[in-house]
């Protein structure tokens, strides 16, 4: 177990030396499609604190993209990975299979929203369990159409790349993409002005003219938007959408791969809204930094496919799946939901303070510990990527992980660890104002 101070230290430029002589390696090893945001070598992590090869001491923001919710070494997750590790690494599900998953299976169809029978499959990636969900649903309807929405990411591979909306660097090159995939407009409150019920009549009205409703098998939508820049919908958008599909027949999928899993302050973040999902997508946060990922849903959907329709070489690793068990058991232990809240809380007073003295923080957004800031040219509401990447930049210098987001690119995502402190939070939140504050002086 890594127990890292949890207090950010600079012992040298960033890179140091270490990290530049492992870039150089990466470098010549490695193709520059697999591009890293900080050329920072990790050689430690523990809650709110990366430690790099140089001794230098990171404040996170990042959590390997909304992955280490409890931490990145969390005790009882380690505790749990290597107790499974000496019984035995794998077996495959598919030919010997064990309890844990079984248990992690039954654990995510009580936490998801709905009170029905529900079965779990487990996968690796979230861009597998995607490509599931959407089996899933076509092998249950007898229809083809799958409907995605503007902004959204949904992964990179064929399916799921078709299902992401943003073409640089997601899609460029890669076609041709996967058929009977449709994109709908959103709701994006801050750029487009509508209602929920507003923006939702305008996808429905657009899914029945262009598609028909007779043809879609499913509907897939991330109930806060990730990539495309932590956009949470207008009230009642969701709900209308979910009626819409259960009155026609069609599948309603959650991905829930960034949102859910405490990350909003709620297991999954659609229970904000009551809404309650056929399908749900899970992966990220739920095995504290080990692969997994499950789509859980409706019984009677999930047994459509028949016998060995379903799996894969590694779903459900049992490793995987004694982190996932572990990592959950922390989520309740550890009130990590109220801990999210009070990071919202936090955070949000903290950058609504700088926001009253800076207008180009257009608007902050999300929920729980998926805050974001959406940044435009002065007084308007026109993007600003370039100061976003200036900002993000200036952090990373500073020794925060930061990411940004964004279909514009002008979105400044915070994903800290649940189990982050609060100083390391605030110290985190000064280093952005700060960044912004020079870029006054510069612009
Ligand atoms: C990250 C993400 C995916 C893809 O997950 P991978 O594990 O990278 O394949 C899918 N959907 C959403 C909402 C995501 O944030």
């Amino acid at each position: 177990m890594a127990t890292i101070p949890q207090d950010r230290q600079l012992k040298t430029a960033l890179p140091g030396p270490a990290s530049s002589a492992l870039s150089a390696r990466a470098q010549a090893a490695i193709p520059r499609a697999n591009s890293a945001t900080i050329p920072a070598y990790a050689a430690a992590a523990d809650r709110g604190i990366i430690e790099d090869v140089d001794g230098n001491r990171l404040i996170d923001f990042a959590s390997g993209i909304a992955v280490t919710s409890v931490g990145a070494s969390a005790p009882a997750v380690v505790a749990a990975i290597q107790a499974q590790a000496q019984q035995f690494t794998h077996t495959s599900a598919m030919i010997t299979p064990y309890e844990g998953y079984i248990a992690v299976a039954e654990k995510l169809n009580s936490l998801t929203p709905g009170d029905f029978p529900k079965k779990t499959s487990l996968f690796n990636s979230g861009a597998e369990a995607v490509e599931n969900a959407i089996k899933v649903a076509r092998t249950y309807t007898g229809r083809q159409a799958v409907v995605a929405f503007d902004h959204a990411f949904h992964g990179r591979t064929s399916l799921t790349m078709a299902l992401t909306a943003k073409a640089v660097p997601y899609k460029l090159g890669f076609g041709p993409f996967s058929p009977e995939v449709y994109r709908m407009p959103a709701s994006y409150p801050y750029r487009d002005g509508l209602s929920g019920a507003e923006a939702a009549a305008r996808s429905i009205q657009a899914m029945e003219k262009q598609i028909g409703a007779s043809q879609i098998a499913a509907v897939i939508i991330e109930p806060v938007q990730g990539e495309g820049g932590f956009i949470v919908p207008a009230p009642g958008f969701l709900p209308a959408l979910q009626q819409w599909c259960n009155d026609n027949g069609v599948v309603f999928i959650a991905d829930e791969i960034q949102s859910g899993i405490a990350r909003t302050g709620t297991w999954f973040a659609c229970e904000d809204e009551g809404v309650v999902p056929d399908l749900v997508t899970i992966a990220k946060g739920v095995a504290g930094g080990m692969p997994l990922s499950a789509v859980t849903g409706r019984a009677e959907m999930m047994d459509a496919p028949g016998p060995g329709a379903l799996g894969g070489t590694y779903g459900g690793n049992p490793i995987a799946c004694a982190a996932a068990l572990a990592t959950l058991e922390m989520i309740e232990q550890e009130h990590l939901l109220e801990r999210a809240r009070q990071i919202e809380t936090l955070v949000v007073d903290q950058l609504s303070g700088m926001q009253a003295q800076d207008n180009r923080i257009g608007q902050i957004r999300g929920r729980g510990a998926m805050i974001a800031l959406e940044l435009v040219q002065p007084g308007t509401t026109e993007p600003n990527p370039e100061l976003t990447a200036q900002v993000a930049s200036r952090c990373r210098e500073q020794g925060l992980i930061l990411l940004t987001c964004g279909t514009y690119g002008n979105v400044i995502r915070l994903l800290p660890a649940l189990t982050i402190s609060d100083q390391l939070l605030t110290e985190g939140i000064s280093i952005i104002e700060a960044a912004l504050n020079e870029t006054k002086e510069t612009n």
